[in-house]
């Protein structure tokens, strides 16, 4: 009799997606998440709050050790710090060039589209922008005054600034460092696997995001405004399919067909948690794992550009920008248009990418544009949901220019690329322990417990 056919991960995690978009729905348009109602207290608000929560809180409590531990083995890997340097700035040059790109091809098409044109301004949620920092400051954050208060933080940059220094201070060292660089690379083993049980529970959690998203969404909202959601899905999309393939094509050669399959996990985990930060271990297990990309370029160039590129928040900025403005009759002009590009690329530099943080980067632009920072109010409604989709856009960002970088530096395995199951996992796999290993460490463990007796 022939085995089963085994159910990859990722497409168990695609199944939970689609019944949490069902259930949720279906719960939000039948009125049973009315406030107070069973429904919304106990399985809304209880049961998918809860198992979704203590997912992101699980993935969130990967990101520093993972990130720590494979910078180091990633610096150590490259072993040659000009080779390091011009890694840094190829990637440092797209990130910004594509988030440029993003940005300037949603403002354009709003404008076409006109969206906003004649819209009432009366809005009832005021929206009080909370402070970015100031660029001087992140610059001067990058070091950090204490490392471990940066992991603490879950500061990205400054942990990255860190974990290189530490690893070029290693190889400087050398041979005697040995045991040190060592016990790092079975750290970042070990957080892998972290990765791997953690990964495996995401079908339920996943169905639990999203069926609460969902169920929350405010429906009559997205009615209202529907010029501005089509125009900005429509122009994240078109980031996502037209513009980042054809980038990723030009610069690497690369199959994009081959590339938004092997994407699809990160994708689905960053629209549940609107984190690219909390994204972070799927989309380092997905670069490296799935398409073959060296830990010595992806340890870098995944975190990096989780807190530093926003392509689909760029996006959204655009579009908010030409909405709002022609709601409030506001002519920004070429330099008006031209600053807010500027501003929101210096943006998405300091800013962590985390759930909402958009709307905060895009009170800077409107305070620094002269528009009314109270208008964001008018999107507030739909902006969770925006921002599921956003993220899933700013991680594919990261996730192309990792590929582009790797392949130009000849740190890509090509075969891992081409092999469309390479690296995927099933979840009996990843939590099974081989027996006469663990009789191994038992042992060990016995022994050296007997010895200090
Ligand atoms: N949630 C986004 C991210 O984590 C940032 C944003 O657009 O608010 O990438």
């Amino acid at each position: 009799m022939s085995e089963p056919k085994k159910m990859t991960l990722t497409v168990k995690v695609l199944m939970g997606m689609g019944l949490g978009i069902i259930l949720g729905l279906v719960i939000n348009l039948s009125g049973l998440n009315a406030e107070g109602s069973f429904i919304n207290t106990y399985i809304v608000n209880g049961l998918f709050h809860v198992v979704g929560k203590m997912f992101v809180n699980a993935l969130k409590m990967l990101v520093v050790p993972l990130v720590f531990f494979s910078l180091i083995c990633g610096v150590c890997g490259i072993g040659n710090i000009k080779t390091l340097g011009r890694v840094g700035s190829k990637s440092f040059v797209l990130y910004m060039l594509t988030t440029a790109i993003a940005i300037a091809a949603a403002i354009s098409l709003a404008a076409v589209a006109g969206i906003g044109k004649g819209m009432n301004q009366v809005t009832d949620t005021a929206f009080t922008g909370k402070e970015a920092p100031p660029l001087t400051e992140v610059f001067i954050n990058i070091i950090p005054k204490n490392p471990i208060h940066a992991m603490a933080e879950g500061d990205m940059l400054p942990l990255i600034f860190f974990s290189i220094l530490l690893g070029i201070s290693m190889l400087m060292v050398g041979r005697k460092a040995k045991s040190f660089i060592e016990g790092a690379e079975v750290a970042n083993e070990i957080m892998m696997k972290m990765v791997n049980i953690i990964m495996s529970v995401a079908p339920y959690a996943v169905f639990a995001l999203i069926a609460k998203s969902m169920a929350d969404l405010g429906i009559e909202l997205l009615g209202q405004l529907v010029g501005y959601v089509l125009v900005l899905v429509s122009a994240l999309m078109l980031h996502l399919f037209v513009t980042l393939m054809i980038v990723l094509k030009v610069f690497s050669g690369l199959s994009p067909a081959m590339f938004l399959k092997k994407i699809r996990n990160a994708q689905v985990f960053a629209f549940s948690t609107a984190s690219s930060n909390a994204t972070i271990p799927v989309t380092l297990r997905t670069v490296t794992e799935r398409m073959g990309v060296n830990n010595s370029v992806a340890s870098f160039t995944v975190p990096f550009g989780a807190t530093i590129n926003m392509d689909g928040t760029a996006i959204m900025q655009g579009v908010a920008t030409v909405f709002i403005a022609n709601v409030y009759n506001v002519d920004l002009g070429l330099s008006g248009y031209l600053t807010v590009i500027l501003m929101s690329v210096l943006a998405s530099i300091g800013t962590a990418g985390v759930p909402g943080v958009g709307l905060i980067m895009l009170s800077m632009v409107f305070a620094q544009v002269g528009l009314p920072v109270e208008g964001i109010g008018l999107i507030l409604g739909v902006d969770r949901l925006m921002d599921m989709i956003r993220t899933a856009v700013n991680v594919s960002g990261d996730a192309v220019v990792s590929s582009i970088v790797a392949k130009s530096e000849g740190k890509m395995d090509l075969a891992i690329y081409a092999d469309p199951q390479a690296g995927s996992i099933d979840a009996a796999e990843a939590i099974h322990i081989d027996e006469t290993v663990e009789q191994e460490l038992a042992d060990v463990i016995q022994q050296t417990h007997d010895r200090t007796q």
